[in-house]
């Protein structure tokens, strides 16, 4: 298996430029990868591939709700919207789905700074905490003041993708979000039966997910998550399917 799977991430980053971490979700081993040595040490901002654990951290204070807006300028960066219209107002899961920087920015702003910074933390993610509010809503969305390399992600979804076994029903709409990301969001390309979310930053783009049995990061240093790191999952996902049948 690991070798089928080793095949297809070097087939799928033919002619692209960035890391792949691939890791078996029951014990954590690494399956399979792309650049190790970006893998392992080369950290990036994560966009909006952070947000399932922005949203722990929202969840765990309670039910957040926010209207989107669409417009979002912070410290003179545009971060509008890019999802369709969506019917008002959006719930966790949806939000998460559409990856609304409106909800997002609207929410984590009420948020105390030590505990996103404890969830971030947690997650194994490299950050600190937010000093300003605009410091604390770019990092919310996983813009600045947020880093973390392919293998640190993957290991964070690892952890996402085990913890959903847990009978923690205030989480449900993270893997709601998670779900609906793949079947109808941005990260379509992922493939059927797959929980992920794309990011896309200035320095890159990212996509991280899972199914039942593997977890992957994908981070390419040009182009969107979309469509540049969600199809490069969508061809790992499905060498995966082929071994396993
Ligand atoms: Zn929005």
């Amino acid at each position: 298996m690991p070798a089928s799977l080793q095949h297809a991430v070097t087939r799928a980053m033919k002619g692209r430029d960035g890391a792949v971490a691939v890791l078996g979700i029951s014990d954590g081993a690494l399956l399979a990868r792309h650049r190790p040595d970006f893998m392992k040490s080369s950290e990036a901002p994560p966009g909006s591939a952070v947000k399932p654990f922005t949203l722990k951290a929202l969840l765990r204070t309670g039910v957040p709700t926010a209207l989107c807006r669409r417009t979002l300028t912070i410290n003179g960066q545009r971060l509008d919207c890019s999802h369709p219209p969506a019917s008002e107002p959006l719930t966790a899961a949806d939000a998460l789905a559409l990856s609304c920087n409106s909800w997002f920015a609207a929410t984590a702003s009420k948020l105390l700074p030590d505990l996103l910074w404890r969830e971030f933390n947690a997650a194994g993610l490299t950050a600190g905490v937010a000093r300003t509010r605009d410091a604390l809503i770019l990092q919310a969305l996983g813009i600045g003041g947020v880093q973390c390399s392919p293998l640190a992600l993957a290991r964070a979804y690892r952890r996402l993708a085990l913890d959903q076994s847990k009978p923690e029903p205030q989480f449900a709409p993270i893997y709601e979000g998670l779900a609906e990301s793949v079947k109808r969001g941005a990260s379509i390309a992922a493939g059927p039966a797959v929980l992920g979310k794309t990011g896309t930053t200035r320095d890159g783009a990212w996509f991280a997910g899972f199914n039942n049995a593997i977890v992957l990061a994908v981070y390419l240093f040009h182009g969107t998550g979309g469509a540049g790191a969600a199809p490069v999952a969508g061809e790992v996902f499905a060498a995966w399917r082929a071994a396993s049948r």
